[in-house]
This record gives C-alpha cells, sequence and structure tokens, in this order.
C-alpha cells in the first residue's frame, strides 16, 4: 500500500539502504504509513523485525519483509548484519520494548546506519529483575548513553528518545519559552547554544515545568475487569510505571520529599523516590480539565530537560529547574492501574484502544512552566482522535503526536547525518515543529493563574508551603 499516492505530502528525500523498523506494536504501525508518504526509499529494503506472528498478516498486506524474531543481547548482531549487510547506509528506526537502545545505536553508528528510537530500552527482564531501585532508574539509563556520546563524540547521527515525550515535549518547552518570553515583553531571539537556552529559562523566572497530559481517549463500553487497557503500549506504560518516581530537581526546591535520593555521578539533575511512579501522585494543570491529578512516572525528558536547561556546576549549579511527568492517562487506564496497583499483579490480558473504536477524547500533551511572572503557562498539542482519523491511518490521537515526532526526528536525522548522538533537546526544534505540526491537531498556548495551593481540602491540616506555590512540597499529593 501507498500512503502518499495522490497527494502532495512534502518529501523530505531518499533513504538510501535498507530501512530496518524493529517492533509493530501501536506505535510502529502508526510510523511505517508515515515513513511511506514522506521519504523516498526502495520499498524491497524495507524490513520489519517483531518475535508475534500476530502482526505478520499486516505487515505483508503493506507490502513489507516481516522477520519473525525476537531481538537479544545474543542475536541482534547477527540478525541485523544480514539485513543492513557492509552497505553503511540506511536506517534503523527502534519502536520495540525488551530491546537495548544503547547497544543498538552502538551497533547503527559502528555501521553508519542512522538510528531513533523513543526510550532508552534495555533488553529484556532488566526493569522487573534488577533488584537495586537505583540501576533501574531512567537516570542509570540514560547516563550509559550520555557516557557513549562523551567517550564517542561525533559521528552517525543516532536521535535518542525522540517520541512524545520524551521528545516532542522538548521542543515545546523551546516554544513556549519564546512565546513568555515574547508576552512579558522581553527579546525573544532564539539563543543559539545549551547555555544560551538555560540563561533565557533562568531570567524568566521559570521555577519548573510538567509535562502536564490529560488523555481523555474512550470507548463507549465499560473497561472488562482483569484487563489493563492504555491508548499505547501496556508493557511499556507497566514498566516505566514500576520504575522508582523520578524528577528534574530544581534549585528553588526548599524540602526533599521522603525516600527521596541524589547521585553523586554523572549530571545530578535528579532526584529518585522509594516508590513506584505509578502509584505517586502529583498536582497539575490542563487546559480541558484544569486542575488535576497526575502520576509521576518516570521518564527520560524530566532528566534530560533539568540537565539542558542547567546554569553552572552541575554539583552546585546556580539554576536547574524542576522538571517531571505528571501524566493523567485514559480513564481505562487509570482503573486498570488502580486494579493492578491494588492486587498486585498485572493483568494477563493487554489491550491497546484503537482508532476505530474510540469514540470521543482528545490526547492533551504538553509543557507547563511555572512560577514566573505570567504564573504558569500550558504549551502543546490538543489532538483529538477524530482529527487524528483524517491525518494518518492505523493509529489514536496518542500514536499520532509520538509517531510524528519519529517522523521529525528521522527528518533530522536524514539533512543532519554525523551530528553523533543527540538528544531531542540538542537538535533544531523549528525544524522539527515545522515537521511535526500538520499532525498535532491545535497547538496552543494557555496560561492559567492556578497554583498547587488553591482549592485545597480545608478539613485536613497539610504541611504547605505558603510562601512559595511551585515548590514540590505543595505539588506531590500525599
Ligand atoms: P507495543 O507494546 O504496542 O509494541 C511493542 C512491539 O515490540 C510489539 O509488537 C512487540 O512484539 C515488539 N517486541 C517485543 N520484544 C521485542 C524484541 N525483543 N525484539 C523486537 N521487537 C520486540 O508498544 P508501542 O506502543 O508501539 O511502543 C513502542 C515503544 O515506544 C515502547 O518502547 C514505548 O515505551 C515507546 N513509546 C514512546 C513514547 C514517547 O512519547 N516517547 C510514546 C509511546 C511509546
Amino acid at each position: 500500500m501507498n500512503y502518499s499516492a495522490g497527494t502532495d505530502y512534502p518529501n523530505y528525500g531518499r533513504i538510501s539502504g535498507p530501512i530496518v523498523m524493529i517492533g509493530y506494536g501501536s506505535i510502529g504501525r502508526g510510523t511505517l504509513p508515515l515513513i511511506e508518504r514522506h521519504f523516498d526509499f526502495d520499498r524491497d529494503k524495507l524490513v520489519v523485525i517483531d518475535p508475534s506472528a500476530a502482526v505478520a498478516d499486516d505487515i505483508k498486506a503493506q507490502g513489507y519483509r516481516h522477520v519473525e524474531v525476537a531481538l537479544t543481547e545474543e542475536n541482534y548482531a547477527e540478525v541485523l548484519d544480514s539485513l543492513f549487510g557492509e552497505h553503511g547506509a540506511g536506517f534503523c528506526v527502534n519502536l520495540s520494548v525488551d530491546t537495548s537502545s544503547l547497544d543498538l545505536m552502538k551497533y547503527c553508528r559502528a555501521k553508519g546506519v542512522l538510528y531513533i528510537d523513543t526510550v532508552v530500552e534495555p533488553w529484556g527482564g532488566f526493569y522487573f529483575e534488577t533488584t537495586d531501585n537505583a540501576a533501574r532508574t531512567n537516570y542509570a539509563l540514560r547516563e550509559r548513553v550520555r557516557d557513549e556520546k562523551a567517550a564517542n563524540p561525533g559521528g552517525t547521527t543516532a536521535v535518542s528518545c525522540c517520541g512524545a515525550n520524551p521528545g516532542m515535549v522538548s521542543w515545546f518547552v523551546k516554544e513556549a519559552l519564546l512565546t513568555l518570553a515574547r508576552d512579558t515583553g522581553r527579546d525573544a531571539q532564539v539563543p543559539t547554544n545549551r547555555e544560551g537556552w538555560a540563561k533565557l529559562m533562568q531570567s524568566l523566572g521559570v521555577k519548573g515545568v510538567h509535562i502536564a497530559e490529560r488523555d481523555t481517549q474512550a470507548r463507549t463500553i465499560p473497561r472488562p475487569a482483569g484487563v489493563f487497557v492504555n491508548t499505547w503500549s501496556v508493557e511499556g506504560f507497566i514498566a516505566e510505571g514500576y520504575q522508582p518516581a523520578e524528577l528534574g530537581w530544581g534549585t528553588h526546591e526548599k524540602w526533599m520529599p521522603e525516600g527521596a535520593h541524589a547521585h553523586d555521578d554523572g549530571c545530578q539533575a535528579s532526584i529518585w523516590l522509594s516508590r513506584p511512579g505509578a502509584d505517586t501522585r502529583v498536582r497539575t494543570w490542563c487546559p480541558t480539565e484544569g486542575p488535576q491529578f497526575g502520576f509521576l512516572v518516570t521518564h527520560n525528558e524530566a532528566i534530560s530537560i533539568a540537565d539542558y536547561y542547567t546554569v553552572g556546576d552541575k554539583a552546585a549549579p546556580e539554576f536547574r529547574p524542576t522538571c517531571h511527568y505528571a501524566y493523567h492517562p485514559s480513564d481505562d487506564a487509570v482503573l486498570s492501574l488502580h486494579e493492578m496497583l491494588g492486587s498486585g499483579k498485572v493483568q494477563e490480558e493487554h489491550y491497546i484502544l484503537s482508532v476505530d473504536e474510540i469514540a470521543t477524547g482528545i490526547d492533551e500533551l504538553g509543557v507547563l512552566l511555572y512560577g514566573h511572572e505570567k504564573n504558569a503557562l500550558w504549551f502543546g498539542s490538543r489532538l483529538s482522535n477524530e482529527e487524528t482519523r483524517t491525518l494518518a491511518p492505523f493509529q489514536n490521537a496518542t500514536g499520532m503526536q509520538v509517531s510524528s515526532a519519529v517522523l521529525a526526528g528521522m527528518v533530522w536525522a536524514l539533512e543532519n547525518p554525523e551530528a553523533g548522538i543527540v538528544e531531542t533537546d540538542e537538535i533544531d526544534f523549528a525544524r522539527c515543529l515545522e515537521v511535526q505540526r500538520p499532525y498535532l491537531g491545535p497547538v496552543e498556548a494557555h496560561y492559567t493563574d492556578w497554583t498547587p495551593l488553591q482549592d485545597r481540602n480545608k478539613h485536613f491540616r497539610e504541611e504547605l508551603d505558603h510562601d512559595d506555590p511551585w515548590q514540590f512540597r505543595n505539588i506531590l499529593a500525599v
């Protein structure tokens, strides 16, 4: 099938050599038509690796070769050798779970193959078999990738963590900073380097950033008991939900949560808590629902954004924002989490809501920049499932925000093939958003006067900081 036929979608160039997509789940399925639509490539050289026999017919129906194998630490080099050969060209698009992002990007860079993924994923078993919680953090996973970047700078481009979040939200932070600069009468010139961006955030008085997401997508039938229902990877969400809660830790914070652990090596931009993120709630704000709870699920961007916007010495910074995910997933996913955490058992049946059965709802995914003179600014995408249907096939609104970020990252990599290992904070946000924006529905800026001190229950005494509404102490819900 060719999804670009009869349209005038922008063509972003030719990918020479094989394209190997690893993983054909909710994101892989949605990304494939975007690759078809926006790139020239040899169709007989596009291969999808996925261990599931259930996806074989679908991949074949799209006209591509399916390699039915689970990549492991033992077999990945052999499998990829058989697909990439000695060409020194091509693109590896990793959209799987249970494969090591670090090993795969090292392999690709050694071969001269462009690489992209949406998360720093470890080999299967890591999340649940590792007993040391510090080793299970995204901090630890990210640091290994940063170590590799430092040890082997430059070379073939590998874009790390380029989905919606992590990914697109880093571009939103930059757009939001420029919006805030303009709206407060400041110089809104685009900074030219990391230090400039960090100083801009500092000078604007931003204390922190929530990745504030509200997913209201729903179908008409109630969630059956014993089924984990989500709008994207159930496996991925459970894995990250059971990792320790984690957040970039800002210089304005005066208090440490119970069970908090800092790091004394690496970038030192974040802390982790001795409790699962999926069982840790925070207060945040999104345009549709206004004030709401979100889950403090660990994400790479909570650390990378806090790191990127650090001013001064990493061990004793002059400025660093607090940054974390505040995720209100779809109502079915909230109920699924509730059931899983309450029973202590992961449901055996997993289900991802498809675009066709979702009857209502949007994925409202943005960044909430708080603590500045205009209080708080939410900037993000408010994409409905209904609009998604008109944009591209095989995905709901959540998937569209992710797959279009993968497209943007692929375009950037193709245009910058020797940039080494990069995170999305480090690449051209304007170019990436230019590519991605047609797929994001309304992208809007909303100011709010909400703070986490607003409308607190007066019947119970809470230890709050009334001098600074934006202390994490006020945001964390206990
Ligand atoms: P999914 O669970 O729907 O699909 C994952 C696919 O990986 C499955 O088809 C599975 O068979 C395949 N797979 C499992 N083990 C494999 C192995 N060893 N080798 C090759 N393939 C294997 O997941 P999804 O929703 O498509 O998400 C894919 C990835 O994208 C996940 O890592 C997820 O965490 C990530 N993600 C990132 C973002 C973001 O915004 N950054 C958003 C959504 C998903």
